[in-house]
């Protein structure tokens, strides 16, 4: 899985929709971590007092080489964007039947994976299928805002009152926010 250092994982509306029977218990996602800086910068934040750098350590080790890594699991390893430049990581804290061994206690950033429809998550992973209907559905929603933003535009040139105009154009302003907020997920392309 990748972590983001740094940022807040928190979608409600996300977790409370999210199937947890979806979960196959593989342990792939403890296995085989990555954080969204290098290893030099999590212990360089991590004397800082970074909390949630220290937190990703306390959690994870280091895989010694990235050949250690392949070996234990080539495929999620090679789902990460950019793999061959990054340090993966292994729990301290899954057992050999790869259950959590701190299950009751385990840290929030594990009890909320996967905590958008656009986590890096394991090839297998239970959850892929519906993550993928998730994030199409978000799909969905932003191409038929584009839609209505165009059909506002057109209303906007033709002869209506100034008022019916502030209010297209109040809506047009709405939907460009809404699209902007997924433009790091690639709404400008949808
Ligand atoms: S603490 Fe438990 S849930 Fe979290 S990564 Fe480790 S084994 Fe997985
Ligand atoms: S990789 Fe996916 S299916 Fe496997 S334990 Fe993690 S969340 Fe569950």
């Amino acid at each position: 899985m990748m972590y983001n250092i740094g940022m807040d994982y928190t979608n409600k509306d996300f977790l409370e929709r999210r199937p947890q029977r979806l979960c196959l218990m593989c342990g792939r996602c403890c296995r085989m971590a990555v954080a969204s800086i290098p290893h030099s910068e999590l212990l360089k934040k991590t004397e800082e007092g970074d909390e949630s750098s220290k937190e990703f350590l306390e959690i994870f080790e280091p895989y010694a080489t990235i050949e250690e890594a392949l070996k234990a699991d080539e495929a999620t390893v090679k789902n990460i964007p950019d793999w061959e430049n990054r340090t993966f990581y292994h729990c301290r804290f899954i057992r050999d039947d790869n259950l959590c061994s701190r299950y009751e206690t385990r840290y929030e950033v594990c009890r909320i994976f996967p905590s958008s429809p656009w986590a890096v998550i394991p090839p297998n992973c239970g959850f892929r299928g519906w993550m993928f209907n998730e994030v199409e559905a978000h799909k969905r929603k932003i191409r038929k805002l584009k839609e209505e933003s165009v059909y506002y535009n057109a209303k906007l040139k033709t002869n209506i009152p100034n008022k019916e105009k502030q209010l297209y154009k109040k809506l047009i302003d709405k939907i460009s926010e809404r699209v902007k907020l997924y433009e790091k997920y690639g709404s400008q392309y949808w």
